[in-house]
């Protein structure tokens, strides 16, 4: 996908939000070659590491004090409580990314979407959905990485987000994933050809010659 050359041009923020398990993961992986040129932003939490998961690969994986220190001397773009633990983002590589002309990609859960924003009007969000909340279930219990008790915490905090999919620009169905990939796909094409974007040189190449 081309993207525009940077001159003058701000990268685009996409927030992606969407209970977990509902399979953001995968749909990245499927939407891979769209998505080769957005940064992904590596959040930080201290929730502990599951099996597979690299330090600052999937996560920054911090103590409460070192987070809670991050929020304080303003190192957060957002953070949020999310049954149990918490969860930011770093904001010096978002906004390096953004000012660089790079297009950047947040997956956060809800309150941390609507703290993004309300400090960035600009930024693009995206409500990836299950099928059903049956679903959404099965795929957390087939995960196998999470007590019941916290299964059923975080049903009932996707309930909550579902209830608030309006607030998003775009939603995604995430039941067979290679049609949400093209929608996804599609979504990124279309944001990125918007005219208010564009940055001074790029239209004074349109008018040159
Ligand atoms: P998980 O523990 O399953 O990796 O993530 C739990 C939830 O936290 C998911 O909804 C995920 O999108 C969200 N999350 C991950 N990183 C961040 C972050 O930096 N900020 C916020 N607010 N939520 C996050």
């Amino acid at each position: 996908m081309t993207q525009p050359s940077s001159g003058g041009r701000r990268g685009i923020l996409f927030v992606m939000t969407g209970a977990s398990g509902v399979g953001k993961g995968t749909l990245r992986a499927e939407a891979a070659d769209a998505l080769a040129d957005v940064v992904y932003s590596v959040s930080a939490t201290t929730r502990p590491r599951r099996p597979g998961e690299a330090d600052g690969v999937h996560y920054h994986f911090l103590d409460r004090a070192d987070f809670e220190e991050r929020v304080r001397t303003g190192g957060m773009l957002e953070h949020a409580e999310y049954v149990g633990d918490l969860y930011g983002t770093p904001a010096a590589p978002v906004d390096a990314a953004l000012a660089s002309g790079r297009d950047v990609l947040l997956e956060i859960e809800l309150d941390g979407a609507r703290q993004v924003k309300r400090a960035r009007p600009d930024a693009v969000m995206l409500f990836i959905a299950p099928p059903s909340l049956a679903e959404l279930e099965r795929r957390l219990r087939g995960r196998g990485t999470d007590p019941e008790a916290k299964i059923q915490k975080r049903l009932a905090r996707a309930r909550d987000e579902i209830r608030a999919v309006r607030e998003f620009d775009y939603v995604i169905v995430n039941d067979d994933v290679a049609e949400a990939a093209a929608t996804l796909r599609a979504i990124l094409t279309a944001e990125r050809a918007r005219a208010r974007l564009l940055g001074d040189d790029q239209v004074a190449a349109f008018l040159d010659g």
